[in-house]
């Protein structure tokens, strides 16, 4: 699941609203103040978040040019759906936006343990067939391409195939995909990919046609914890510092790459770890505000080394993994 924030972060940037902004108007209303009031500097930073747009005109309209007709368009949620789905799989659809996208913003919250601002707002468009998903995909280089769908936070778009694909992989990609949309409204800006997509990962994983399943353990992950292992024993796994140096031009490059793996499992350690989860949801908490320039060091927010880290996350995975090898990964 790829998501192309970095190719519209310059929309990003032009749509101008944000937390900034209000909260200056809100400053301009106040009385000046005085002596006997509180200094500036006690004022809590803004949050970040900045609005979705509830489904830029001209993106859907590009994406929608690639459904068959009749289009179908109705409320998912607080979100809108668009699909070319025959009537008979409405009710799957009806059934898909109650158990996902309508307790998506408690879930979101609940997990993560930061506020999002600005209402919920995108439009969802179901392709019924891979090839046209892949044809809309390809249309426009703009676009991330993708195999299981992707989602444009500053369009307000998440585009999914859905026609072959078991309604458990749907769900999941679409609380994936409605995760990145709630990124913006978070933390307003790009976060670094292994964040992004480990945090998206943390509310999609245990998402089903059913709805949310516990947070907790390996619950739904346990194929890819498998295959991370692996990647440890046979010492082609690189290191977490590694991994939350890359930006977007380097993340999930090569012919070998763990990198949605390890974002996967290293959020959820840092989420669900007895000790390390308090810390990381101020770091997160952190992110969610602006003023907070540099942006706070995750290690030293966790207290904690990298080879600490890398052997209570690999013992995690699986007990005694992290005295199995090098802590250090191939390229720190
Ligand atoms: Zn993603």
């Amino acid at each position: 699941m790829i998501v192309a924030l970095a190719a519209v972060a310059g929309i990003a940037t032009l749509a101008g609203c944000d937390g900034r902004e209000r909260a200056g108007a809100r400053e301009a209303a106040r009385p000046a103040p005085s002596r006997e009031r509180p200094r500036l500097e006690s004022t809590p930073p803004p949050p970040a978040g900045r609005a979705v747009s509830p489904g830029d005109p001209r993106a859907v309209a590009a994406a929608q040019a690639f459904l068959r007709d009749p289009v179908q368009r109705e409320a998912c949620g607080p979100y809108a759906l668009i699909t070319e789905s025959a009537a008979a799989r409405r009710a799957e659809w009806v059934s898909l936006c109650a158990a996902i996208a309508e307790p998506f913003e408690a879930e979101y919250r609940r997990r993560l343990g930061v506020p999002l601002h600005h209402p919920p707002a995108g439009t969802i468009v179901l392709f019924s067939e891979r090839s046209r998903f892949r044809a809309y995909a390809a249309s426009d280089p703009a676009l991330p391409g993708g195999y299981a769908g992707f989602s444009l936070a500053a369009w307000g778009l998440v585009a999914l195939p859905v026609g072959d694909i078991a309604a458990e992989e749907i769900a999941r990609t679409l609380a994936h995909e409605l995760a990145h949309l709630a990124h913006r409204r978070a933390f307003g800006v790009e976060l670094p990919p292994w964040l992004a997509e480990g945090l998206a990962d943390a509310v999609g994983d245990s998402a089903g046609p059913a709805g949310f399943a516990p947070f907790e353990g390996f619950a739904g992950v346990e194929g890819i914890r498998r295959r991370l292992v692996l990647g440890y024993r046979s010492g082609r796994a690189d290191s977490l510092e590694r991994l939350v140096s890359l930006d977007r031009d380097r993340f999930d490059r090569g012919t070998v790459s763990y990198d949605y793996e390890q974002s996967a499992l290293f959020a959820r350690f840092l989420l669900l770890d007895t000790r390390l989860a308090p810390r990381f949801r101020d770091w997160l908490a952190a992110q969610a505000l602006r003023g907070e320039s540099p942006t706070p060091n995750l290690r030293t927010s966790l207290a904690s080394d990298w080879p600490e880290l890398e052997r209570r996350f690999r013992d995690w995975l699986e007990p005694g993994l992290g005295a199995g090898g090098p802590l250090e990964g191939r390229n720190p």
